[in-house]
């Protein structure tokens, strides 16, 4: 689903180069769920925007569902990224516009007609257990309100992939758990692979099927997750996984 081969990102401020992701080589594989874990400022979330094609990259290849992503126009990159659906960590939602209106924005400028985006905005906001929110604003909901509509709007236009940046690290443990809970439904109702960054190994260990572990740019250890929990063969995947009950 995601090929990323020797893929580096080196940001230029003034005469310093820093190497946010450096040299990473990793497949998501279609229909799984995609952990990255690590430290702040290892990188991650730079991956993930490579991946969308938010940054471009320095060095490397990078595809997504057979897409060319690296080295891509914009023009080339709209066309990619309608495989791609993403959720922020907080949430960039329009205030000005009600539920429905946010998860239809992405419907219009895919160029949907009205009655398909009416009832493709229902489907989804039943799907997330907001059907009865459409005429809410953003901010009469709770933040796992709003990154239900976050996944929805997501969602709307069926992306294959859904990238999701530390979608829970805003929210409390309980609606952590229950955003986590409509991730593994995207997954499994919907077939949608699934990347997502997190800081909570409850999360790595209860939803993912595999982790990646960053540390200075540097992909340092990946696999399934049962191995990399029950035998960590770096120190930061012991420090990571030791936080776990
Ligand atoms: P966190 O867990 O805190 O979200 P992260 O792993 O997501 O961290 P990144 O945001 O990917 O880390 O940042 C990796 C490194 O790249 C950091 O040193 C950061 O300062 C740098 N960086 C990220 N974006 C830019 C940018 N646009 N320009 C310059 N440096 C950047
Ligand atoms: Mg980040």
């Amino acid at each position: 689903m995601v090929v990323i081969e020797n893929v580096s990102k080196v940001f230029k401020s003034g005469k310093e180069n820093l190497t946010a992701v450096d040299n990473v080589s990793l497949t998501v594989r279609r229909g799984e769920i995609f952990a990255i874990i690590g430290y702040s400022g290892a990188g991650k979330s730079t991956l993930v925007r490579l991946i969308n094609g938010l940054e471009s990259v320095s060095e490397g290849t990078l595809t997504v569902a057979g897409h060319r992503i690296s080295g891509q126009k914009e023009s080339a990159l709209r066309e990619a990224r309608q495989n791609i659906g993403m959720i922020f960590q907080q949430f960039n939602l329009m205030n000005s516009r009600t539920i429905a209106g946010n998860i239809e924005f992405p419907l219009k400028v895919a160029g949907w007609d009205k009655a398909k985006r009416r009832a493709r905005v229902q489907e989804m906001l039943e799907f997330v257990g907001l059907g009865d929110r459409a005429k809410y604003y953003p901010d009469q909901l709770s933040g796992g309100q709003k990154q239900r509509v976050g996944i929805a709007r997501a969602l709307a236009t069926s992306p294959s992939l859904l990238l999701a940046d530390e979608s829970t690290s805003a929210l409390d443990p309980e609606t952590t758990q229950e955003v986590l809970g409509l991730l593994k439904k995207v997954n499994d109702e919907l077939g949608i692979t699934v990347v997502v960054i997190t800081h909570e190994m409850d999360v790595v260990s209860s939803i993912a099927d595999r982790v990646a572990v960053m540390e200075k740019g540097k992909v340092v250890e990946m696999g399934n997750v049962y191995d990399v929990f029950s035998n960590p063969q770096t120190d930061v995947a012991r420090r990571f996984v030791s936080t776990t009950v």
